[in-house]
C-alpha cells in the first residue's frame, strides 16, 4: 500500500508552506486509499522548541487532516518521534563505515571555517568532501588505527557520507521528471554526530525505510538533498521510494519565498494557528476567523489546479482530483485578498444558526443583549461579510438606534421630510402584519396613491433607522427591530 508522510522538524510554529506539504500528502494518501503518517523529526536538539510538536498536531487536526499514524495513535512502526529512536541509528551509521560509504572525521569547526574563507576569498565554492580532503589538509586523513585511537580518546568526531566520485545522477521527481546532479559538486553530508546523535539525513533514511514510505513529498527546499537521499539508499542497499517537490509558495508581490515579514508587512497570518512566545505573538488564521475548509481550499491551490475553472474544493472533492501529476514546478504565488474571499465564500454556505451562534458569543463580549433574531440578522447580512467578526460593524444598527447621522445624506433632507416621516408613521402605526412584503406593499401603495416619489421616502427612512444609507432590503430591517423601535428611530430623526 501506499504509505507517506509529513516529517516537520519541531523548531516553532508550523508555516503555511508545511501545511500546503502536510496536505498534499494527505491528499494523496487518501486518493490512493493509503496511509499518511506524521512523524517528529526532532535530532538537531539545539533547535527544538517545545510546544512546537503539539502545535503541529493541533494544526492538523483543526485543519481536518490529521495522520492515521503518529505518536500516540496507531504505532505500527513507532516511536515516531525521532528522539525516541535515537538507539536504532547507530548500527546504520556503523554499517556505512563497514561498508565503506562514509568515514570518521575529526576536523574542528576553526579548521572548516578556515578553508570556507579561503575558497570564498578565491572566488570558490567549498566543496568539502573526501577526494579535495587531501588537498585541503594532509593531516586529515589518517589510518583506521589512528582513528579508533582517536575515538577511544574521546575526541570529538563526525561521522561523513562518502560520495561517489565522477558520477552523473539521473533521477526521477514525479513533479519536475528528470533532475541531473554531478556527484562532484556534492558535499559529504554529516550523518552521525559524537554526541550520538544522527542529523537529519540519516535518521530520515533509516525512517522512511523502516517506515515503509513509499512516497516522499515534501517542499523544493529539499530538492538538493535528493542526490545524497537517493545514494543513501543505495549504499544501504534499500529500494528508495519515489520523490516529489512542491513548488516553492512566493510572496504576494515581488519576488521570492513567502515569508514570515511579507506577513506582518501586509497583515496577514503566515501560520495556522496562533503562536505565542514571550516575544509577542504571531496571528494565525484560525484566530483570524478562517475556517479550516478556507485554509485547505487556498492552500490546495498552490501549485496544484485540476485543469478546469474550479476553485471552491471541499476536502473531499479535492481528495477525490487530486493529482500528483498535476502539481507544477513553477512556484505559486500566495494572494491574502483571494484566500479573503475564500472565507467569505465559506461564510455564506455555513449554516445561519451556527453563525448566530458565533454573533451571539460576540454580542455577549460587548455586553450587548438582545431578543432580536439573530439567525436572521445573520441571513440578511452575511452576503456582505468575509469574517464572522465583521458581522458588528454590518449590523449594529439592529441592536441600537442610530446616534449620528451620515451628513451627506441629511444635507439632502427637504423640508417637506419631516411632515412625510410624520404621515409614514402614521402608514406604519395602522399596520397589523407587520412583516415585511406587507409593510413593503403598504407604504408603497401610499406613496403611489399620494404621488409621492420613492427616493423622497425610502432615503430619509433607511436614514433614520440605519444612520447611512447601507445594509439590506429596507423592509427586512423594519421587521426585525419592529413597529414601536421603527416608530422610535422616525421620531428621534426628525426631532
Ligand atoms: N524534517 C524535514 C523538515 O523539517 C523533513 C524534510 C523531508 O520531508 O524529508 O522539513
Amino acid at each position: 500500500p501506499i504509505r507517506v508522510r509529513f516529517a516537520p522538524s519541531p523548531t516553532g510554529p508550523l508555516h503555511i508552506g508545511g501545511v500546503r506539504t502536510a496536505l498534499f500528502n494527505y491528499l494523496f494518501a487518501k486518493k490512493t486509499k493509503g496511509v499518511f503518517f506524521l512523524r517528529i523529526e526532532d535530532t538537531d536538539q539545539t533547535r527544538f522548541v517545545p510546544g512546537a510538536e503539539a502545535y503541529i498536531m493541533e494544526a492538523l487536526e483543526w485543519l481536518g487532516i490529521a495522520p492515521d499514524e503518529t505518536i500516540g495513535k496507531n504505532e505500527k512502526f513507532g516511536p515516531y518521534r525521532q528522539s525516541d529512536r535515537k538507539d536504532l541509528y547507530v548500527q546504520y551509521a556503523q554499517q556505512l563505515i563497514d561498508s565503506d560509504w562514509a568515514y570518521y572525521a575529526f576536523d574542528t569547526p576553526e579548521s572548516l571555517d578556515f578553508h570556507r574563507k579561503q575558497h570564498e576569498a578565491e572566488g570558490k565554492t567549498f566543496i568539502y568532501n573526501h577526494h579535495n580532503r587531501e588537498k585541503l589538509d594532509t593531516s586529515l586523513v589518517i589510518s583506521a588505527e589512528e582513528t579508533a585511537k582517536r575515538i577511544a580518546n574521546g575526541e570529538h568526531y563526525v561521522i561523513r557520507f562518502k560520495t561517489p566520485v565522477d558520477e552523473t545522477l539521473h533521477l526521477k521527481d514525479i513533479i519536475r521528471g528528470e533532475v541531473k546532479f554531478e556527484t562532484n559538486l556534492l558535499d559529504d553530508k554529516v550523518l552521525f554526530k559524537s554526541d550520538g546523535m544522527p542529523t537529519y539525513h540519516l535518521a530520515n533514511i533509516v525512517d522512511d525505510y523502516l517506515m515503509e514510505t513509499t512516497h516522499v513529498i515534501r517542499g523544493e527546499e529539499w530538492l538538493p538533498s535528493m542526490p545524497l537521499h537517493v545514494l543513501l539508499y543505495k549504499a544501504f542497499e534499500w529500494e528508495a521510494p519515489e520523490f516529489a517537490h512542491l513548488p516553492l509558495i512566493l510572496k504576494p508581490v515581488g519576488n521570492g519565498k513567502l515569508s514570515k515579514r511579507d506577513g506582518d508587512k501586509l497583515g496577514f497570518p503566515v501560520f495556522p494557528l496562533e503562536w505565542k512566545t514571550e516575544e509577542g505573538v504571531s496571528s494565525g488564521y484560525r484566530e483570524k476567523g478562517f475556517f479550516p475548509e478556507t485554509v485547505v481550499n487556498f492552500l490546495a491551490l498552490l501549485g496544484w489546479n485540476d485543469g478546469t475553472e474550479q476553485e471552491l474544493f471541499s476536502l473531499e472533492e479535492l481528495v477525490e482530483k487530486f493529482d500528483l501529476s498535476r502539481v507544477h514546478k513553477a512556484g505559486a504565488k500566495f494572494d491574502p485578498e483571494k484566500n479573503k474571499w475564500f472565507n467569505h465564500q465559506y461564510l455564506i454556505k455555513q449554516n445561519d444558526a451556527d453563525l448566530a451562534k458565533s454573533f451571539a458569543s460576540i454580542l455577549e463580549e460587548k455586553g450587548i443583549s438582545t431578543a432580536l433574531d439573530l439567525t436572521k440578522i445573520v441571513s440578511l447580512i452575511k452576503e456582505r461579510a468575509h469574517f464572522v467578526s465583521e458581522f458588528w460593524d454590518l449590523s449594529d444598527y439592529f441592536f441600537q438606534a442610530p446616534i449620528t447621522y451620515d451628513e451627506k445624506a441629511r444635507k439632502n433632507w427637504k423640508e417637506e421630510t419631516p411632515a412625510l416621516m410624520q404621515e409614514l408613521i402614521s402608514v406604519l402605526e395602522e399596520i397589523s402584519d407587520f412583516t415585511s412584503l406587507n409593510i413593503e406593499t403598504i407604504v408603497k401603495d401610499w406613496m403611489t396613491k399620494n404621488e409621492i416619489g420613492m427616493g423622497k421616502v425610502m432615503q430619509p427612512f433607511r436614514l433614520s433607522l440605519v444612520g447611512a444609507l447601507k445594509g439590506p432590503h429596507l423592509f427586512d430591517i423594519v421587521e426585525l427591530i419592529g413597529k414601536e423601535e421603527t416608530i422610535q428611530r422616525i421620531e428621534k430623526a426628525i426631532a
